[in-house]
């Protein structure tokens, strides 16, 4: 039973995700995942169905959902395979600033083949040395103004999802300005405007589908690559955070399905059944609780945000930080549960709670989410402001 009331649309979205999700991704995510195979077919069985373009707009061949909608799938998509659904994540973050803002070159020559998943999308944000990834208030490395665009010389990121699979990159970078805060800019960059290097094979601990690797580009990034140019008041943070609380409740609600099926099914030493051990059904009890609570911040935060009446990013740290809390608390339940069984990884509770440790430390670093949160609740007198 999903508790929040969802539109008939929503629940199609979900259903589509859900029924890909079992048909697709569940087959392949432990090989996924023991390989570090990239999941080329799974993402192209999203395509397939049309889920690339869920948040794009139908004049661009989109569907035109909301972040409720996004959040939903995304979700059912890393209860089967977390490594899929990130990728798929980083694709609608990636696209997001450009399919709100085109230009009309873009509107033209870009957007429809993001949105029909054409083109595979993703960030390049994170640097070595820029502490706390891509979306952290450091500034990323600089780039030159030349005459139709930009110059690019050996910017190293440190991390970057579909790593040389892509078709396009959301690129991060800054242009120095005499006496003030170097200005950020965002690229939607295609893969063959620049040079770059893959500099490492992808071996994570978790999210082992992902090809998250180091990447070195050079070379001119055509003028016309800019997002926003003329900088239009876009609401786009809500939907890195919320598509990363998705993914995060996703794989705590995919662990827990699979944990709530174990105990149900097995006996103990003893000859009980597992679910008719207190401490046993108390713990699994307990996991249920954390999810319905952080999906229930996620998908009200979500609505509010498609209603227009989300008023800043304080919810969606929120979010963002309840799902990689409870993705690490039910992945740990998992493992302690499943015994020396889900240790010696016969069970799939493991892979789960690797993937899920990635919630700690990527997008914007649990810490900082939890930093962020706290600055909004004692802001800084006015006065004090520009210390
Ligand atoms: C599987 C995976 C996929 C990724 N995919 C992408 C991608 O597609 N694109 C991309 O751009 N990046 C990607 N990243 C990078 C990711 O966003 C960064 O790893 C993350 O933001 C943290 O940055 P960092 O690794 O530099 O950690 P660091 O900045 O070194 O931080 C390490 C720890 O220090 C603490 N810390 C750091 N700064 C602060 C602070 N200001 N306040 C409080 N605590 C702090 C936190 O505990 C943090 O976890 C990915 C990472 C992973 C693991």
């Amino acid at each position: 039973m999903t508790y929040f009331p969802l539109t008939d649309a929503q629940r199609h979205w979900l259903e589509v995700a859900e029924t890909v999700g079992r048909e697709t991704l569940a087959p392949r995510a432990a090989d996924t995942d023991r390989t570090a195979t990239f999941p080329a077919e799974q993402l192209a069985a999203l395509r397939s169905v049309g889920l690339m373009g869920l948040r794009g707009d139908p004049d661009h061949g989109g569907v035109g959902e909301g972040l409720l909608t996004a959040c939903l799938v995304t979700e059912a998509l890393a209860k089967e395979c977390p490594s899929t659904a990130l990728i798929y994540k980083m694709h609608l973050e990636s696209i997001e600033m450009v399919c709100r803002a085109p230009t009309a070159e873009q509107s033209a020559n870009v957007v429809p083949k993001l949105v029909a998943g054409e083109w595979l999308s993703t960030v390049a944000g994170s640097e070595a040395g820029h502490k706390g990834g891509a979306w952290a208030d450091a500034p990323k490395a600089s780039v030159a103004q030349v005459d139709g665009g930009y110059e690019v010389a050996n910017i190293a990121k440190s991390f970057v999802t579909a790593a040389g699979k892509a078709d396009s990159y959301f690129f991060m970078c800054s242009l120095e300005r005499p006496e003030q805060r170097p200005k950020q800019l965002m690229f939607q960059l295609l893969s063959d405007d620049l040079d770059w290097t893959v500099d490492e094979p992808w071996d994570g601990l978790g999210m082992r589908g992902n090809n998250s690797s180091p990447m070195t580009f050079n070379g001119r990034i055509p003028e016309e690559r800019l997002i926003n140019p003329d900088n239009q008041p876009v609401d786009f943070f809500p939907v890195v955070l919320a598509t990363y609380a998705a993914t995060y409740l996703g794989i705590a609600a995919g662990c827990y399905d699979r944990l709530h099926a174990h105990v149900a099914g097995a006996t103990l030493a003893d000859g009980r059944r597992m679910g008719d051990v207190e401490t046993i059904r108390g713990r699994i009890a307990n996991c249920k609780v954390e999810i319905e609570r952080s999906r229930a911040l996620l998908y009200a935060t979500c609505a509010a945000f498609d209603e227009g009446r989300h008023g800043g990013p304080q919810p969606f740290y929120e979010a963002k930080v309840a799902s990689d809390q409870l993705a690490t608390f039910v992945t740990a339940e998992a493992m302690t549960l499943g015994g020396g069984a889900a240790f010696a990884k016969h069970l799939p509770f493991e892979r789960y709670f690797r993937d899920a440790r990635a919630g700690m430390v990527m997008g914007l670093a649990h810490d900082i989410a939890v930093q962020s949160i706290g600055r909004l609740l004692f802001p800084k007198p006015k006065e004090d402001r520009k210390k």
